[in-house]
């Protein structure tokens, strides 16, 4: 069995897999692979699976599988898993390293540190304390950060039409009412139908003036050219993302936007998660291995 890697993963995984069959980083070898590994980098499209004639198995170390075609996949008899419990603390920590930044105006007080300036006087701060957070997605990585909201005293509210209550954050009835009260908005959402572009020109309205947004979820799900107009009319404060339309960003209007704080899509590279990210993908390869050998032979 040929398990190809098709993206980053820990570096200890190659040594790890060869107990399961031979282990490849070499993606000429794509048609012969009967499981490959991605990220987000590799995308399993209908031509990527119509070009891998023996794949049975995808494996998406991390969550979001907006770059698998998971319904062709499906005809086609591959199985799709993710390593979705894995990155929760990588993405929560993340996601509030960026809301302490954009305040506290970190990214430009480093860079004018370096360029020789004193920006004593420009750089006003603002405290996170008493002030209040809507999640936007109160899954796994939504609640992480409500957590750690709560410790720094944060109110935290959230909107999520598919839950009914949550124990630590304050559910609002829309999401306009929950964008309406909120100091800082932090999108934890997939890609899907319902969440792209869902803060568009429209939804922006519902914002209190100078709010900052912050996005570790999909690029996706915002509308750049108008994130980029609240920026410069000051409707945001301040926008702080790690997610892209594309990795990396080809033309984005936000690139030269102001107030705002960039990182390249690192939210899941955390050391710690890179090795729980291993260790589940050994477990369903482990798990997908006994399943084939149980079934029996037609
Ligand atoms: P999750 O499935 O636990 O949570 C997603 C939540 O969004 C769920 O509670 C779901 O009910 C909610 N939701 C779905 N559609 C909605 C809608 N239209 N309106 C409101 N809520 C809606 O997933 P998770 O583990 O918390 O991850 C969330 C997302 O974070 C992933 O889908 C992925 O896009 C992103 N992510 C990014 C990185 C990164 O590197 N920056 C890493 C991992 C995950």
């Amino acid at each position: 069995m040929v398990i190809l890697i098709s993206d980053a993963f820990d570096d200890q995984l190659n040594e790890t897999l060869k107990a399961f069959g031979e282990v490849t980083t070499d993606k000429s070898r794509q048609s012969e692979a009967e499981i490959i590994l991605i990220r987000s980098k590799t995308k399993v499209t209908r031509e990527y699976i119509d070009a891998s004639p023996n794949l049975r198995m995808v494996i998406r170390g991390g969550v979001g599988l907006d770059n698998v075609d998971q319904v062709y996949a499906s005809e086609k008899g591959i199985i799709v898993k993710n390593t979705a419990e894995a990155s929760t603390t990588a993405v929560a920590e993340l996601a509030f390293a960026l809301m302490i930044a954009l305040p506290n105006h970190i990214a430009r007080a480093d860079l004018s540190m370096k360029e020789g300036k004193w920006l004593k006087k420009e750089l006003k701060r603002t405290e996170l304390f008493g002030k209040t957070l809507g999640i936007l997605g109160l899954g796994r990585i939504g609640l992480g950060m409500a957590l750690r909201a709560r410790a720094f005293f944060m109110n935290v509210v959230g909107w999520n039409p598919h839950i009914q209550g949550s124990e630590f954050v304050e559910l609002c009835p829309t999401l306009e009412n929950m964008l309406n009260r909120s100091d800082y908005v932090s999108i934890h959402l997939p890609l899907q139908e319902s969440t792209k572009g869902i803060i568009n020109k429209e939804t922006l309205k519902s914002f209190k003036h100078g709010a900052y947004l912050i996005n570790t979820g999909r690029g996706g799900c915002i509308v750049e050219d108008d994130v980029v107009e609240a920026l410069k009319s000051g409707q945001l404060a301040g926008y702080a993302t790690d997610v892209w339309n594309t990795d990396p960003p080809e033309n984005s209007p936000l690139i030269n936007a102001p107030n705002c704080i960039f990182t390249p899509h690192i939210g899941a590279s955390t050391k710690e998660n890179m090795g729980r990210i291993g260790k589940i993908v050994e477990r369903l390869i482990g798990n997908y291995i006994n399943e084939m050998q149980e079934k029996p032979v037609s």
